[in-house]
């Protein structure tokens, strides 16, 4: 699954051969990917202009006058922009022809992404519930600390909750409560202020770490659970259960709270 980063560095990739083209031509191959797609896309999209190439979460959206085209890469998701003649392989979805004379060719070997309609003025369910941005001047250490108060949910699994804050994956979340020197399964309530601040901070600078590495190393490297952008030698926590920390020596511990495990270092963090 692409987590912020990577579809930040799509976003950034795509953006220049996009944004102020015209649309040309929708070609659906397929009624459906998740979803179905809705007719608005291939009814309304011809003729407009892209205005602006947004992200929201690990959503991208395609502006146009009368609304946006809302896309999600799902598990295998990939959006490239092609020279129009290029050969269709299997998976190729949909094309939104452009009159630079290119594609932009959306491939989705397992479906799991989507293709969606957001009018113009309205916001997409999808993404009516969702928190603020982590690299987004709402999102600091006073937010978390006041969003928190009476909570009992380990404080890894409130810092993954997308009503919280959107785009904070697993590797980033115990990487960024390292930094901050807190114990991922301690309660949400229970975490002060001060240390709030440090791990909102944390939180930007991984994440915007990630963004520039994403930019050159998106295709080198996948970690275990395909989250890109770092390498594996800048990891502190995530995937070193057993190893010792890189801070104080002591060997990492593995917990499961939630789904998922995470892996902490019980004498640096608290
Ligand atoms: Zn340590």
């Amino acid at each position: 699954m692409p987590e912020l980063p990577e579809v930040e560095t799509t976003r950034r990739d795509l953006a220049p051969h996009v944004e102020g083209r015209l649309v040309t031509g929708v070609v659906l191959r397929r009624p459906d990917l998740r979803w179905p797609i809705p007719p608005e896309v291939a009814r309304e999209l011809p003729g407009q202009a892209v205005t602006g190439v947004r992200r929201r979460a690990t959503y991208l959206l395609l502006d146009t006058a009368p609304g946006s085209a809302l896309l999600h890469l799902g598990m295998s998701g990939m959006l490239r922009v092609l020279p129009a003649k290029t050969p269709v392989a299997a998976h190729d979805h949909v094309d939104l022809a452009l009159d630079s004379g290119r594609v932009l060719r959306f491939t989705d070997p397992r479906r799991f992404g989507c293709l969606l309609w957001q009018p113009a003025g309205e916001t997409h369910e999808l993404l009516a519930h969702l928190g603020p941005e982590p690299l987004s001047d709402d999102f600091d250490g006073d937010y978390l600390f006041e969003r928190s108060r009476g909570r009992k949910a380990p404080v890894k699994a409130f810092l993954m909750d997308q009503a919280i804050v959107v785009g904070v994956g697993n590797i980033y979340a115990a990487e960024s409560l390292f930094q901050a020197g807190i114990a991922p399964g301690r309660a949400a309530g229970s975490v002060s202020r001060e240390r709030y601040a440090r791990l909102a901070a944390a939180v930007k600078t991984i994440l915007a770490h990630a963004i520039t590495r994403g930019g050159t190393t998106l295709r080198d490297f996948l970690s275990p659970d395909g989250a890109p952008g770092y390498f594996e030698q800048e990891l502190f926590v995530y995937g070193r259960a057993g190893a010792p920390c890189k801070a104080c020596g002591a060997t990492l511990k593995a917990a499961d709270w939630g789904q998922r495990a995470t892996v902490y270092c019980p004498r640096c963090q608290r």
